[in-house]
């Protein structure tokens, strides 16, 4: 069997962690596939994904910042110092062989003297842009990458660690948000597939190059798509994709108590409740496996004999309408009303274009028919971006006769299939919140039925969720 693992940040968070990743790995490995009793013929192919450590990511891109900001060289340099250490700690930890730890630490000395060079160039400039912040962000990945091969190394497997420019993910410059070239599968294909034969790549995720060697990334929470990338790109038999969480719930149980676990979920539904702020998945990550129908596991590493749970091609068939349920809360609405002058499609074009342009991302439209108003909702972190944006069009009064936004709300995302040509979905829904005296602000509804969003107040949202989970079943099973 070929599998590809893809290790999440907190499942490599310490040298503990390390080790038992590399226990699980190799028993994996040894397992083989075989009938019961006949001798194994076919050892298991294996390649891991691994992210950063555990909030290495975020640190990184907050001292790029802060750097750029305060043109401290000598800052940078303790920054550094601070990321050895802390690195160099792991890895002691989760290598026990003396050589191997000693290799690793040197290639750890090497990577973080290019990083401090780079920042120290940030500082000098006082300049960070959008390549030199996918620069910094990735040595998160690239730190982890060969602390992973030691570890496995030192437990007896042959392993050897790439960058995602040496696994042959070739980008183009869309810094931040990298798509793959035509190529890039074909490149993936010849440069890891001769590796299979008798060692585990480790590949940073997150992470690309393009053909000029820059580095790029593919987007916070990226190392998914590159499991599912090299997946698909060398047929691989399943994903499975190691978290510390069970699999994915029919809600947060942090917010919901009886939430539970989702045995299995169709692609699609994976990719409504990615997009609609679930963290388990990146967004872009069902995408590649689709063509080739590829299965992805989302699988506990501390629970490691649970199932956890399967996404594949078909939607399940079920009684129940709808499935999960996801929050964002760190969301405004914005609400324009056109002066009349424009037509609504005129009013719209010129607002989305100039959002676009100003990098700002829409999570949720919706318009009235008989109104010249159009409602959005947006990522709070971009709104200031968003309402400059937006009074820009409007020199003369011309376009925008009214323009208000809100930050005290949540958004909310209903997924299922079974949703789909199901009648009564909505009203079921819509008469939860009502009976707990819950009004909607907004409401839209994706046309492939798979989902319905919806935005209320926020002191009403963690109730808005429970009723929805509660009225629609969510957290008992079949
Ligand atoms: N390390 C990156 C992040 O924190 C990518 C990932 O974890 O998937 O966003
Ligand atoms: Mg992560």
């Amino acid at each position: 069997m070929r599998v590809i693992m893809k290790f999440g940040g907190r499942a490599v968070a310490t040298g503990e962690k390390i080790k038992t990743v590399a226990h699980l790995i190799k028993r994996f490995k040894e397992e083989g596939v075989g009938e019961k009793g006949k001798e194994k013929e076919e050892k298991n192919e294996i390649v891991v994904v691994t992210s950063a450590i555990s909030t290495v990511t975020d640190t990184l891109l907050d001292n790029a910042n802060r750097v750029a900001k305060e043109g401290n060289t000598e800052k940078a340099k303790e920054f550094v110092d601070e990321l050895f250490k802390m690195h160099e700690l792991t890895a002691s930890e989760a290598i026990d062989d003396k050589n191997e730890l000693e290799k690793v630490k040197e290639e750890l000395r090497e990577r973080l003297a290019e990083m401090e060079k780079a920042l120290i160039g940030i500082c000098l400039l006082g300049e960070l842009t959008p390549r030199s912040l996918d620069y910094i962000g990735s040595f998160g990945e690239r730190l982890a990458a060969p602390i992973l091969a030691g570890s496995f190394q030192s437990a007896g497997m042959e392993a050897v660690h790439l960058t995602g420019g040496e696994a042959g993910l070739i980008t183009n410059e869309d810094y931040g948000n990298a798509q793959l070239t035509l190529n890039a599968e074909r490149e993936i294909k010849a440069r890891i597939m001769p590796l299979l034969e008798n060692k585990i790549p480790v590949v940073t995720g997150f992470i690309g190059e393009t053909k000029k060697g820059t580095i790029t990334t593919f987007g916070r929470g990226g190392s998914d798509y590159t499991a599912t990338i090299i997946g698909t790109a060398i047929d691989a038999d399943e994903i499975w994709l190691w978290k510390e969480t069970e699999g994915i719930m029919s809600a947060d149980p942090k917010i919901i108590k009886n939430a539970r676990k989702i045995p299995y979920i169709s692609y699609i539904e994976a990719m409504e409740l990615s997009y609609f702020g679930a963290s388990v998945l990146h967004p872009r990550a069902i995408e590649p496996v689709m063509k080739k129908e590829i299965p992805i596991r989302v699988k506990n590493v501390f629970n490691p004999e649970d199932e956890g749970t399967l996404i594949g091609k078909e939607a399940e068939q079920t009684k129940k309408a709808a499935k999960a349920i996801t929050l964002i809360e760190n969301i405004s609405i914005i609400n324009i009303a056109g002066t009349g002058v424009r037509s609504i499609s005129d009013v719209a074009a010129r607002v989305f274009s100039v959002l676009a342009a100003n990098n700002v991302d829409i999570i949720m439209i919706s318009q009235g028919s008989s109104e010249m108003a159009l409602s959005l909702v947006i990522d709070s972190a971009q709104l200031e971006r968003a309402v400059e944006a937006i009074q820009s069009i409007n020199a003369g009064g011309t376009v925008i006769r009214d323009f208000t936004f809100n930050s005290n709300v949540c958004a909310m995302g209903v997924v299922g299939a079974g949703m789909a040509g199901t009648p009564g979905v909505a009203g079921k829904a819509f008469s939860a919140l009502g009976k707990e005296g819950i009004s909607m602000i907004m409401i839209s509804q994706g046309s492939s039925e798979f989902n319905i969003s919806f935005v209320v107040k926020k002191e009403d949202a963690y109730r808005a969720a429970q009723a929805i989970h509660d009225v629609f079943e969510m957290g008992t099973g079949a």
